[in-house]
């Protein structure tokens, strides 16, 4: 029997926490990339020459690149390229576009970014069609610049201030719309300096990540400030045991929810894609008992839930069937129901009773097996 896993206070929880999905055996998986580089220019940044230290303090050599450009990341082949972008992490400068922040509802106010690609292998990958080249994990070593440029969007809200119970939470700030910052804080310790750069901002703010990695050791006892809410993207075991490769377990990342949680984070759940799979209703419960149980006697929980259906574009779609010839990922556009985007771009989510009958799912079970949560929204 593995041992059972312990929260902050090395207190056990209970086995009931986790109820259904194995308690977590050993340690969350960390990501250790096969290749670094490193542009010039980002070397010029002392947050640069921080992660080009602390990645060579993991033993990992970091390749210096003469040219402040990407190389010899192509293979002969897509999969090859694929492969071989997806083992690498590039320590770069931000594209200046990046400093003019874009509106991100319904999540948030505004996003911004730290790092562009993540080295899970997700099949239904959100980055699929929104990123152009070979996916290559960027980290931005221009970090405190990029954090200096958030104070004129203090006040600015989109989202925040109109939506009903959220106007508490400030303006808030969304840092892993290309990315997924569990997966990366070991090798730049970004996120912690955001959470830091966050608590000590003279007004209501709030910073916002989501993911699907467990690694939360150098966050807990963090100055937070209660200004970061921390999201685990989280599904039902058909979906995150065949398709999620190369993240931590949901077990790992529940009981990483916890560990915030009594850290006094506001925590949340993003659950997403939700998929009508054969027997979801039982999938999605056993899910939402285990999440019952990991935030069981947490004190003064602030827990909240987004939930996200599937949806593709051919574009992603397309990129998707590159990365995962063999998915069995379901991407049938007959038997979809097509969305226009605002400019007329077209996206395939489930047909309109699909629809209804998860949502309705969703909202009774939620009120009934995690009464503490807030549904922010659902899409
Ligand atoms: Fe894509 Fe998110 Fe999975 Fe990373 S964790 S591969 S960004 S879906």
């Amino acid at each position: 029997v593995p041992p059972a896993p312990h929260d902050a206070s090395g207190e056990r929880v209970p086995t009931r926490d986790l109820a259904g999905l194995a308690p977590p055996a050993r340690p969350a998986r960390r990501w250790t990339p096969r290749r670094v580089v490193a542009t010039p220019a980002a070397l010029d940044h002392p947050h640069g020459r921080r992660i080009a230290r602390r990645v060579e303090a993991l033993g990992i050599e970091v390749e210096r690149l003469r040219a402040n450009r990407l190389t010899g990341v192509r293979g002969a082949t897509e999969r090859e390229t694929y492969a071989r972008a997806k083992a690498t992490m590039a320590l770069v400068v931000s594209p200046p576009s990046r400093r003019k922040l874009q509106p991100i509802a319904p999540s948030a106010d505004w996003r911004f970014d730290l790092a562009e690609g993540c080295p899970a292998h997700c099949q239904y990958c959100y980055l699929a069609g929104s990123l152009s080249g070979p996916p290559v994990t960027r980290v931005y070593a221009d970090l405190d610049d990029i954090l200096a440029s958030l104070a004129d969007y203090a006040g600015r809200g989109t989202v925040t201030s109109r939506s009903a119970g959220r106007a508490a939470e400030g303006t808030t700030f969304e840092a892993s719309c290309y990315t997924d910052p569990l997966a990366l804080e070991h090798l730049t310790g970004s996120w912690r300096r955001a959470v830091e750069h966050f608590a000590g901002w003279d007004a209501p703010v709030q910073l916002r990540w989501t993911t699907k990695y467990a690694d939360v050791d150098t966050f807990v006892g963090l100055p937070h400030a209660g200004r970061t809410r921390v999201r685990f993207s989280v599904n039902c075991r058909p979906v995150s045991e065949r398709m999620e490769g190369g993240t931590a377990s949901v077990p790992h990342r529940l009981a990483a929810l916890r560990r915030l949680a009594l850290d006094g984070y506001p925590v949340g759940l993003t659950v997403a894609p939700i998929m009508p799979l054969p027997g979801w209703r039982e999938h999605y419960g056993e899910l939402l008992d285990a999440v019952a149980g990991a935030v069981a006697g947490v004190p003064g929980l602030d827990l909240t839930a987004e939930l996200i259906t599937h949806r593709f574009t051919p574009g992603s779609k397309e990129v998707l069937l590159g990365w995962y010839p063999r998915t069995r990922l379901e991407m049938d556009e007959s038997a979809r129901s097509r969305r226009y985007g605002r400019f007329g771009a077209v996206k395939y989510v489930y047909p309109r009773d699909t629809m209804a009958e998860l949502r309705t799912w969703f909202d009774r079970e939620l009120a009934a097996r995690l009464p503490a949560c807030r549904v922010l929204y659902w899409t």
